[in-house]
């Protein structure tokens, strides 16, 4: 039995500085004895995708295929939603129901998951969860960097064997470096696609920047009809276009780490879970692996779908926002509408709405590693972002 990663090590205090300095994501790691394992495993100190995808799906994908090349080793892709959606959940609750579902059935005997402080809605709490309950509670975006894998500590001590773990990208590549010391005979991982996170002070910037009410706020989304949507504690909604965000004020808002990051479509869990793939109101299912197909069957009954599509075609939009980003440029309102109109009746749709989210954030990320950490650049940029990036003019 692997169980103690290193008999002296201790995870560090939290408020101490972590080894990947200010780009780190606060994924948790570092907050346990696991911490022993950091070099070789935190994201932004060592990036291995090639190693990690063959040893979680068997294969690296296939850069000469641009569904791989964008959306990592696949088998399958679908839009889905729940028949009967769970009320108060990010989407319409897929993951929620895919792990209480592999609870209840025993194929897991716990779920690391993240349920919010007591008294903040948006302030993460990691759990190892034992109870449908539980999951239940942890429904809902905490779109803040959280550190989920703080309860790895917990797993060894309860002696679990069979464990799910929910996770974004930056969780999951750390998790996929140290699964084989955890003493678990069955991992499986539900992973949604991530981008743009923030840390606690910069969650309440950019709510109080973009919405008209930041303290009502319970729920929000950058939807694929070009505008982020705010759902308010009476229940009613705010929608912003992307194109009038205070880009001049935002620019600094979103945390370093997710500024130098490539994972956004979370390519080493076995399932993901996300909507930019998918028409407006589904979400967009991507089975990685024979494991991801086990969890996604569980459910299969529960979920209405149907296959992924694509329109138009992306790359001008991209072309023009690399330098309007770059220069903080912000809209009027009237025109920022109108833009968000237009995009939306003849813009990128299904796939290629993806595609448009994958190319501007990886330019931007690329931009800002360039400037900010040059040294990293080479090492942290994995081969598929590169050539991502290489069909896009970027400034110096
Ligand atoms: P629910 O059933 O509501 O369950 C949500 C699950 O997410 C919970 O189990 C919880 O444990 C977990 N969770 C919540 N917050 C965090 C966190 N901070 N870190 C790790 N796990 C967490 N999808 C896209 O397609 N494009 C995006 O750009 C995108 N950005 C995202 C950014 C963030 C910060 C997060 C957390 C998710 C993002 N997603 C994105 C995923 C998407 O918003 C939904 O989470 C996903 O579609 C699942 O919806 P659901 O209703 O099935 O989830
Ligand atoms: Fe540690 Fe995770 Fe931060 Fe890397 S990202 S330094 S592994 S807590
Ligand atoms: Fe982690 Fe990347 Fe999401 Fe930031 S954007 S929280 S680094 S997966």
């Amino acid at each position: 039995m692997t169980l103690a990663p290193h008999h002296k090590a201790r995870g560090l205090p939290r408020g101490v500085p972590r080894p990947a300095r200010e780009l780190c994501s606060d994924c948790g790691l570092c907050d346990t004895p696991y911490i022993h394992y950091v070099r070789q495993a935190c994201a932004f100190l060592h990036q291995q995708f090639p190693q990690l995808e063959q040893q979680s799906h068997g294969r690296a994908r296939h850069l000469d295929r641009e569904q791989e090349l964008y959306f990592g080793v696949h088998e399958e892709m679908m839009a889905a939603r729940k028949r009967q959606p769970i009320a108060g959940a990010q989407w319409t609750g897929i993951v929620t129901t895919i792990a209480t579902t592999m609870l209840t059935r025993g194929v897991v005997e716990g779920v690391v998951c993240v349920q919010n402080s007591a008294t903040d809605r948006f302030a993460p709490q990691p759990i190892l969860a034992t109870r449908p309950e539980q999951i239940l509670a942890a429904r809902v975006n905490k779109p803040t960097l959280s550190p989920n894998l703080s309860v790895l500590e917990e797993i060894q001590r309860s002696g679990l064997r069979r464990l799910l773990v929910i996770g974004v990208g930056c969780q999951i590549q750390a998790l996929r470096s140290v699964q084989d010391k955890l003493g678990l005979e069955q991992l499986y991982v539900l992973g949604t696609p991530c981008v743009d996170n923030v840390n606690r002070a910069g969650l309440q910037k950019f709510l109080e920047t973009t919405s008209r009410s930041p303290e009502t706020v319970v729920h929000y989304e950058f939807m694929q009809d070009f505008r982020v949507h705010f759902k308010h504690e009476d229940g009613s909604t705010e929608t912003v276009p992307f194109f009038g965000l205070k880009t001049n004020q935002l620019k600094d808002v979103f945390a370093p780490s997710c500024m130098s990051c490539f994972d956004y479509v979370n390519g080493l869990a076995d399932l993901v879970v996300g909507y930019m793939g998918a028409p407006f109101g589904w979400q967009w299912l991507v089975v990685r692996n024979p494991k991801g197909q086990q969890m996604l069957e569980l459910v299969l009954d529960q979920l209405e779908t149907q296959g992924v599509s694509s329109q138009g075609d992306r790359h001008q939009a991209v072309q023009q926002s690399i330098p309007a980003y770059d220069r903080g440029v912000t809209l009027p309102m009237w025109a920022a509408r109108l833009m968000g109109v237009l995009i939306e009746r003849f813009g990128p749709k299904g796939l290629e709405y993806a595609r448009f989210s994958i190319d501007s954030h990886f330019t931007r990320n690329y931009l800002y590693l360039k400037r900010h950490h040059p040294d990293k650049l080479e090492a942290q940029v994995p081969e598929f972002a590169q050539r991502i990036v290489r069909q896009y003019n970027l400034p110096d």
